[in-house]
């Protein structure tokens, strides 16, 4: 039997750019130390690929979301290193805590009295400073629960980091308040929009996310973040068509005169949406622009000034983040989670 053929659609990754970019979160973090926030498989690009690298460029700091993130990251990284944002939500979560050695991140007083119940020990702890997410208020940081725990990281979250907005101050003022009233080692606020607010902000632990995968959430970032994620997909067949030949569903592309195309092995079950529509792949220096509605698993392309492609050629889409954010109505957020497994990473 012949071996599994490579995929027709890669995500080449830059690993020197994702390192660079943490080492400069990091020393833009001053004093305090950068750490990562690797969920949801590292923001789409893949934990396997993405830990190593940010490991060796000195990372020391990992968080994840969900309990089920923890066993991918600690096959690259010491568990106590990995810190799970979401918290334990029964006795089965905490006792998974436990036996992983990852900890969690206390969010609520129910928690805090779980994880004592438990058996207590070391965990980080979330103060809510005004996002109404998940964490403690700071009105509960009084209460006994609260001050039983053993709390390595004290955090809290900005909402509109990204933003010049005045609750960015108010925030930080109920985090100074909040560090005050509870004993901890360290602090943490930041996240990668945060660190560009400046040292008040930095604390003693950073924890950039968007950033490190290439994303520039502030304009004050947008000169030190190199892009780390390039899709490609092979061309799988070329076409002519004749003047007046539709493409694609609902035959949203008439052909103006004779030209020739190109079907590509991806689509939106790859993540890239039907709000591409009307964007370029590009090869070399030429424009190829996308064709029609974008297929569950096909994109065809205008390949009139690129004779020179055929099948088999690979073409990249062009994937600067701020830049794809404007052009296709997504979050950069977004772009970068919604890429498929059907990449080869
Ligand atoms: C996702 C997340 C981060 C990282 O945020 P970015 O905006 O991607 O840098 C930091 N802290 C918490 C609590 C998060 O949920």
């Amino acid at each position: 039997m012949s071996s599994l053929p490579p995929p027709t659609l890669r995500l080449d990754l830059d690993r020197e750019a994702l390192s660079a970019n943490w080492r400069a979160l990091d020393k833009m973090s001053g004093s305090a130390r950068a750490g990562a926030a690797v969920k949801a498989d590292c923001y789409g690009l893949g934990v396997e690929h993405c830990v190593p690298v940010l490991r060796d460029a000195g990372c020391r700091d990992f968080f994840v979301a969900h309990w089920s993130e923890v066993a991918a990251v600690i096959e690259h990284v010491e568990a106590a290193q990995v810190a799970v944002l979401h918290g334990p939500l029964d006795a089965n979560e905490a006792a998974y805590a436990r036996e992983t050695g990852a900890l969690p991140v206390i969010d609520s007083l129910r928690q805090a009295k779980l994880w004592e119940e438990g058996g207590g020990g070391p965990c980080h702890l979330m103060v809510d400073s005004g996002i109404n997410r998940l964490g403690i208020s700071p009105q509960e940081i009084s209460d006994p629960v609260v001050q039983a725990l053993d709390v390595q990281v004290l955090l809290s979250h900005l909402a509109c980091a990204d933003e010049d907005s005045a609750m960015n101050a108010q925030q930080l003022e109920a985090f100074r308040d909040a560090i005050q009233r509870i004993e901890h080692r360290e602090a943490s606020l930041a996240n990668s929009a945060g660190i560009a607010l400046g040292s008040n902000y930095h604390f003693d632990l950073t924890r950039p996310g968007l950033a490190l995968y290439g994303g520039v959430p502030r304009p004050e970032l947008a000169d030190h973040i190199r892009q780390v994620a390039y899709p490609k997909a092979a061309i799988i067949q070329t076409r002519k068509l004749s003047a007046g030949d539709c493409v694609g569903y609902n035959a949203t592309f008439t052909a103006p005169s004779e030209m020739r195309v190109g079907v590509l092995s991806l689509g939106y079950a790859d993540g890239i949406l039907r709000s591409w529509g009307g964007a370029a792949f590009r090869s070399c220096e030429k424009t190829l622009p996308i064709l029609g509605k974008v297929s569950m698993d096909m994109i065809v392309i205008d390949l009139s000034n690129a004779p020179e492609l055929g099948e088999g050629d690979w073409v990249v889409l062009p994937y600067h983040l701020p830049d794809a954010a404007q052009q296709t109505s997504l979050t950069q957020y977004e772009l970068l989670t919604v890429l498929g497994n059907r990449f080869a990473r």
